[in-house]
């Protein structure tokens, strides 16, 4: 069985170091999960990461409790050089960040990544160790063209092309239709569980049934303390990649939607 991931994207929130601490503090004394005494480290069933901006990634590591595990929220291919303003996968792998985030739609749409350019991060980001949130999803109009599926196919067939199946033991995939990310308007359950399904096929026969059988399908879009529980109970959403909810208090009920 697949171990429930939870994560947080900050996205360029929150804009001072006050919130900063307040949003650590808030995590930190959430009763997250009482079975796992503070000495292992670790949550039994469960995965949190939360992704901060990346002024904040080392800070955030520092404060929070050692079972919450932090992100970068986009990293380059390249390990060094005069690429101003980027940051590269060793440079997190050495500042102990285990995860980064990539292929986010704002940084698809806003940012003009390709899915070849984001495919080149994966491979980097995996070359150097680190775990990664590889985000995918369709628009509006693709969903009412009936092309869902096909565009999740696409995202992920350029990961599929330059990675080996070893790779993907390190991936979670986040499925993020871009007309649910902030707008209040969450996919359904059966929504979300029939494009999972959809996913987890495709992995099955580009990749393998067991990779298909091993990868975490989380969900991103809206998702809120009212809708986390019945989304959750889906056999193929595995956990949930959550933007605005994740800097209020709410975020901990997220966490504990599968309790
Ligand atoms: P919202 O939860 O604010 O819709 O954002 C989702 C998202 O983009 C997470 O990466």
């Amino acid at each position: 069985s697949r171990q429930f991931f939870v994560g947080g994207n900050f996205k360029m929130n929150p804009n001072s170091r006050t919130e900063k601490k307040a949003l650590c503090a808030l995590l930190n004394q959430a009763d997250i999960d009482s079975s796992v005494g503070e000495l292992c480290g670790f949550f039994r069933d469960l995965e949190v990461v939360v992704a901060p901006p990346a002024l904040y990634l080392i800070p955030l590591k520092e404060i929070l409790r050692k079972e919450i595990k932090v992100a970068a929220q986009n990293c380059y291919f390249k390990d060094a050089g005069a690429f101003t303003g980027e940051i590269s996968p060793a440079q997190l792998k050495d500042a102990g960040i285990p995860y980064v985030i990539l292929g986010h739609s704002e940084r698809r749409t806003l940012f003009h990544e390709t899915s070849e350019i984001v495919a080149q991060k994966t491979k980097a980001a995996l070359a150097s160790s680190l775990s990664v949130i590889l985000c995918i999803g369709e628009t509006l109009e693709q969903r009412e063209t009936d092309q869902t599926a096909k565009v999740c196919s696409e995202q992920l067939q350029a990961a599929v092309d330059v990675l080996t199946e070893a790779d993907w033991s390190k991936i979670v995939i986040a499925y993020e239709p871009v007309w649910a990310i902030g707008t209040g308007k969450v996919a359904t359950s059966k929504q979300a569980q029939d494009t999972h399904a959809d996913i987890r096929k495709f992995l099955s026969s580009a990749v393998s049934p067991a990779v298909a059988e091993k990868t975490r399908i989380i969900y991103g879009g809206s998702v809120n303390k009212g809708n986390c529980v019945d989304l959750s109970t889906q056999p193929d959403v595995d956990g949930f990649l959550v933007g605005g909810a994740s800097l209020k208090p709410e975020f901990v009920d997220i966490i504990n939607a599968t309790r």
